[in-house]
C-alpha cells in the first residue's frame, strides 16, 4: 500500500459540503488502487478567521508542505465582506497558492454529453469537447517589474511589464506535455509572437522542450485566433499551454463553453511537487447549508489529484467514468437543471453517494 497524506482545507459556505463528498469518493477508490489515504483537516478563509483571527495559519502551510496534495473547498462569504482586503478570507487562498509555489494552473473544460444542452453554444459544436488549459501562474504581466502609476509631463501614466525567463517557460511546457501524454497527445501553444518578444521566446523554448516528447504533436496558435476557434470549433483542442494573462482569459472562455460552474475542477502544481486541487466555483453562500450544492466539481478535482499528485491514472479515470455514468442515468443537482426542465433534483450528499455507488459496482 502506498501511504498518502492529504491536507484538506474545506473553507467556507458550500466548501465543506462538496469537499466531504470528494473525500468520500477518494476513500472509495483508494484501497482498490493500492492507496492508503490519510486526511488531515484544517481551517482556511472565514472559518479560520473566526477560530484563529487569521485566514491561514503558518502551521497549516507547514502541514501542507509536508503532504502530497491539498484538497481545497472555497472561501469567503458576506460575513467577512466588510473586513479590510488584507485580512479577508481570500488572503488565505492567495497565501497558500504563493507559499506552495504553484506555477501551473490546470483547468479542464469537458462537455459531458448528458449536459451538452447547458452550453450557450449549439450541441453539435460542443459535442466531444474535452480540453485542458495549462496556464502559467507566477510570471508575466501580473508580476513583472517595473510596474505602477505615475504622473509624467502633467499626464497620468501607468505601466506593467511582461517578462519571462526561459526556465519559467521550460517547466510549464513540461507540465503541458506530460499532461498531453495521458490524453490525446496534442499540445497547442498560444502566443502573440507577431507582436511580442516575450512570445517569440516562448515559441523558441516550447519548440526545444517539444523535442523531449516526440510522441506528442505541437501546434503554435495566435491568441486572437485561438479565442475565435474556442467558440467555433472547441473540440479540436486537447492541451493548451500559455502564459499568465492569455491563460487567465482563455481558461474562463473555455470554462464557459461547458455552461456548468458546478462541474469545473482545477489543479495547481507547485515547484516542490505539491498539488492543490479545488473546484473553480466559490463558496456559494446563497445555497450553503441546504444540501443542494453540486459536489461534482470537487469530485472531479479529486480525480485530478489522483492523476497529477498520485499518478493513479486508472483510479482517476474510474472517478470520471462514474460521474459520466451518473449524469447519463439522468441524475441532476439543482444547478444542472435546464430552465423549464421537469426532473427531480438530487442533493449534494445524494449526488456523492450516487458516484460512490457507481464506483463500487465496477
Ligand atoms: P460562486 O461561485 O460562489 O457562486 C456563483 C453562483 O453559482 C451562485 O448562484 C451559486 O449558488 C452557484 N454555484 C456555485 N457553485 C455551485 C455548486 N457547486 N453547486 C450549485 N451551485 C453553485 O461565486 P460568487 O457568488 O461570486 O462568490 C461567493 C463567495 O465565494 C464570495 O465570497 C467570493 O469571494 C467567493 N469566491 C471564492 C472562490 C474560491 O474560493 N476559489 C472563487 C470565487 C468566489
Amino acid at each position: 500500500m502506498q501511504q498518502v497524506r492529504i491536507v484538506v482545507v474545506a473553507g467556507d459556505g458550500i466548501g465543506p459540503e462538496v469537499t466531504r463528498e470528494a473525500q468520500l469518493v477518494l476513500d472509495a477508490v483508494a484501497g482498490r488502487h493500492g492507496l492508503a489515504i490519510e486526511f488531515e483537516e484544517h481551517l482556511i478563509g472565514g472559518a479560520s478567521i473566526d477560530a484563529h483571527g487569521t485566514p491561514l495559519r503558518d502551521e497549516v502551510i507547514e502541514r501542507a508542505r509536508a503532504s502530497q496534495a491539498v484538497l481545497l473547498g472555497a472561501v469567503g462569504g458576506p460575513k467577512w465582506d466588510a473586513m479590510p482586503v488584507s485580512t479577508r478570507p481570500e488572503r488565505g487562498l492567495l497565501r497558500i497558492r504563493k507559499e506552495l509555489g504553484l506555477f501551473a494552473n490546470l483547468r479542464p473544460a469537458t462537455v459531458f454529453p448528458a449536459l451538452a444542452a447547458a452550453s450557450t453554444l449549439r450541441p453539435e459544436i460542443v459535442g466531444g469537447v474535452d480540453l485542458l488549459v495549462v496556464r502559467e501562474l507566477t510570471g508575466g504581466l501580473y508580476f513583472g517589474e517595473p510596474r505602477g502609476r505615475a504622473t509624467e509631463n502633467g499626464r497620468r501614466v501607468a505601466r506593467n511589464t511582461m517578462v519571462y525567463d526561459e526556465d519559467e517557460v521550460v517547466r510549464i511546457t513540461r507540465v503541458a506535455f506530460e499532461a498531453a501524454r495521458g490524453r490525446r497527445k496534442h499540445v497547442t501553444h498560444v502566443h502573440k509572437a507577431n507582436v511580442l518578444e516575450v512570445s517569440q521566446l516562448w515559441v523558441e523554448v516550447v519548440d526545444e522542450v517539444a523535442k523531449e516528447y516526440p510522441d506528442v504533436a505541437l501546434a503554435h496558435q495566435l491568441v486572437d485566433s485561438c479565442a475565435m476557434l474556442l467558440v467555433r470549433d472547441p473540440a479540436r483542442f486537447d492541451v493548451i499551454v500559455t502564459e499568465n494573462l492569455f491563460g487567465d482569459i482563455l481558461s474562463d472562455e473555455a470554462a464557459q463553453i461547458t455552461g456548468s460552474l458546478g462541474m469545473l475542477p482545477s489543479a495547481s502544481l507547485g515547484a516542490g511537487g505539491i498539488g492543490l486541487y479545488e473546484p473553480v466555483h466559490g463558496s456559494a453562500p446563497d445555497i450553503a447549508g441546504q444540501d443542494v450544492a453540486n459536489p461534482l466539481a470537487a469530485i472531479l478535482s479529486a480525480a485530478m489529484l489522483l492523476e497529477h499528485s498520485l499518478g493513479a491514472h486508472a483510479a482517476a479515470q474510474q472517478v470520471r467514468d462514474a460521474v459520466t455514468a451518473v449524469l447519463e442515468a439522468g441524475h441532476r443537482s439543482a444547478d444542472l437543471l435546464l430552465p423549464g426542465e421537469r426532473r427531480e433534483s438530487v442533493g449534494c450528499r445524494a449526488m456523492g453517494e450516487l458516484v460512490r455507488k457507481r464506483l463500487m459496482e465496477r
